[in-house]
């Protein structure tokens, strides 16, 4: 930063700019000013004056220290009013006496002259009748030069200072005043105080760590690689949904390492001026390389890196902020041990030269936790809160896959939360597994009272899906159901967890089973009460969903064999896909797709017309208990369904011994 100080022009310092343009804006501001005092009088020469004072021509002088300014005599005819006029005028109430005295001296002409020493002067104005006088001088010159020249210089200096300093604040902007708007503002955790996060702290992201620990390896000794000849990489894209660690990755390489770690989200570069982002990229590299040893993590790097042959919207300052991220990426000197990370999550729209090799050339997925990953997450997490000592960590992974590192370290703190409403020093399992539910499903809302018809309704839909989830193969067994009203929408739900180890394939069969599953809701309905509801919009969107992905993504549907009809778009975020086939096509689609969810809610249907029974005996205990346990569930399912099997026995010997 020092070498920074020297090269600085003096026209870089702001307070030296402040200053030029207050001075010049008060030289103007003052000679306006005078040009204005002077405009109604006249310069005439000493010997006119003289002249004019010879010629009788002159009313009145007055002297002062540098000038004289002459008041010349007007013709007395020119202001004589008829008699008339003047009674009209007294009528009016108007003293002639004095509108002639302001027309004197406003009709006047005004000259002015330097002023000569002159000892014959007064004695001519004596005998020529003139009257003179001289100003009294009040005015203090010290106040004199205070109001004319330091007043108005504060007042511009102050108006300038403020309005600078709104306007970086409005940028973001960390430099002083307007000069500071392309320093780059990346945030420098110094070497001392790393950012005291180390791999221990991520969990379950193994693939991950192993790519990064040859970086920090790199980092600590270099000479290892350079011996043998190889290059470190310049850089390493981390790629993943959001909430998986990837911030927390690169914050942990930094903390292994030992290195000064420069942090800085993509949105940071871009400003509304064209040219600022350029020069921040150039502004980092210098500082980072000046520190080198070191990293660079760029956050959410699409916000710079997205792809510029977009042709609808071009951005020129996003494009001249990337053109410099590349060159300088191109420029510097890996050897020195600068590292440059970036996160995102939409790798797709990545500009293809920042992958290159020589740039981002190592990309590290950072993918969703399984389970394995996700109760180690936990145990990350759960260290930092007091809990009872008979706390299960693997059932609450089980309970909550599909979920990222931040949802469970979240979780965690949810049920640290409810320990404390509840009054309890440790945080129980019961905390944890209710914490779940409150992130996936809202908080509960007690104080919405659903009627006794809803509420019935609502259990009959919830256990039509279990039901199916229980008869059916190849699904994951029910947890538990309640119905009580939730924030996020729900009027209840039924939650389902994996026995052991999740799997990671999914056969046709069984999104078959799901979908079956989630129509089973709404078949309920129509089976019990002959209604249809709102409550079912959920599962409809998502059994559409799954089947539309059979036919169009997994090849699951005979009659378009294994044709690729859609392709996912942004695979971390919410995996929109697009349309790969004709309008016609698309047409023939949609008729599969209603008549596999007919197939389905048929299917259903038939479950539950079979397992009438029970639906209505677990439907009356949930409406009673409002919430019932996977443990329960199964129970009464088995006792009713064991109960019938001896009818059916019963009666078909009874048949046997008829014939
Ligand atoms: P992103 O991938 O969106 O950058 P972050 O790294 O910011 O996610 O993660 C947010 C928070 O989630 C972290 O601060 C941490 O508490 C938690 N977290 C996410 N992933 C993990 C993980 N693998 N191990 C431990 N904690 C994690
Ligand atoms: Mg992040
Ligand atoms: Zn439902």
């Amino acid at each position: 930063m020092q070498n920074d100080k020297k090269n600085r022009s003096p026209l870089k310092n702001p307070l030296l700019v402040f200053l030029i343009i207050s001075v010049v804006a008060t030289v103007i501001l003052n000679m306006v000013m005078l040009s204005m005092q002077t405009t109604k009088s006249q310069e005439i020469s000493y010997s006119d004056f003289l002249q004019m004072l010879n010629e009788d021509k002159i009313d009145e002088v007055v002297l002062e220290s540098d000038r004289l300014t002459i008041y010349e005599k007007i013709d007395e005819s020119d202001l004589e009013m008829d008699s008339e006029t003047s009674s009209f005028m007294s009528a009016l109430g108007i003293d002639a006496e004095e509108v002639v005295e302001r027309a004197r001296e406003n009709s006047r002409n005004v000259y002015y002259t330097g002023y000569i020493y002159d000892d014959r002067l007064l004695a001519m104005l004596d005998e020529k009748g003139v009257s003179y006088s001289t100003p009294i001088q009040d005015d203090n010159p010290i106040l004199d030069f205070i109001l004319t020249w330091i007043l108005p210089l504060a007042v511009i200096y102050l108006l300038f200072f403020l309005l600078t300093r709104s306007m970086s604040k409005r940028m973001g902007g960390s430099g002083g005043g307007i000069m500071g708007i392309g320093q780059s503002n990346a945030k420098l955790y110094s070497v001392e105080n790393a950012t005291g996060v180390t791999f221990a702290d991520v969990a379950g992201q193994e693939e991950a760590k192993e790519s990064l620990d040859e970086i920090v390896d790199y980092l600590h000794n270099p000479s290892k690689y350079h011996a043998i000849g190889a290059k470190q990489p310049k850089g390493a894209l981390l790629v993943g949904p959001p909430g998986t660690g990837k911030t927390l990755l690169a914050k942990a390489v930094a903390g292994e390492a030992k290195v000064p770690f420069f942090s800085l989200s993509g949105s940071e570069f871009v400003e509304m001026f064209v040219g600022v982002g350029a020069s921040r990229v150039r502004d980092l590299f210098k500082q980072a390389s000046a520190k080198a040893p070191c990293i660079i993590f760029i956050d959410e790097i699409d916000a710079i890196g997205k792809s510029r042959d977009n042709q609808i919207s071009s951005n020129d300052e996003r494009e001249q902020t990337l053109n410099q991220l590349l060159s300088e990426m191109d420029g510097f000197d890996s050897s020195k041990g600068l590292v440059i990370l970036a996160a995102t999550n939409r790798p797709e729209v990545l500009d293809k030269a920042l992958l290159r090799p020589g740039r981002f050339d190592r990309r590290i997925i950072v993918e969703k936790p399984d389970l394995k990953g996700r109760e180690d997450i936990l145990k990350v997490h759960i260290k930092n809160v007091k809990t009872e000592p008979d706390i299960n960590l693997h059932e609450m992974a089980l309970a909550t896959s599909g979920t990222a590192g931040a949802d469970l370290a979240n979780m965690v703190n949810e049920a640290a939360l409810r320990a404390v409403r509840c009054g309890r020093k440790t945080v129980s399992q019961e905390d944890l597994m209710e914490a779940i539910e409150v992130i996936i499903a809202g908080k509960e809302k007690k104080d919405r009272i659903l009627s006794e018809k809803e509420k019935r309704i609502v259990s009959f839909h919830e256990v039509g899906h279990a039901l199916a989830t229980a008869v059916q193969k190849h699904t994951q067994p029910v947890h538990k159901i309640t119905i009580v009203p939730r924030t996020m929408g729900s009027l209840g739900y039924t939650m389902q967890m994996p026995e052991e180890e999740e799997h990671y394939l999914m056969s046709k069969d069984e999104i078959l089973d799901q979908i079956t599953v989630f129509l089973a809701g709404r078949a309920a309905e129509e089976l019990v009460f002959n209604i249809k509801t709102t409550g079912a919009a959920n599962d409809i969107e998502r059994a559409t969903s799954l089947a539309r992905n059979m036919i169009t993504q997994y090849g699951m549907s005979d009659k378009f064999g294994m044709a690729g009809l859609e392709s996912i778009q942004n695979k971390y975020l919410d995996g929109r896909s697009v349309s790969n086939c004709s309008e016609e096509t698309k047409t023939d689609i949609d008729k599969e797709i209603v008549a596999l969810l007919k197939k389905c809610y048929d299917k259903a249907m038939n479950i539950l017309k079979e397992n009438r029974d029970a639906l209505d005996e677990i439907s009356e205990f949930l409406i009673n208990k409002e919430t019932i346990t996977g443990d329960q569930f199964m129970e009464i399912f088995n006792r009713v369904k064991d109960s019938r099997e001896e009818k059916t026995d019963n009666a078909e010997s009874a048949d046997d011994h008829e014939e």
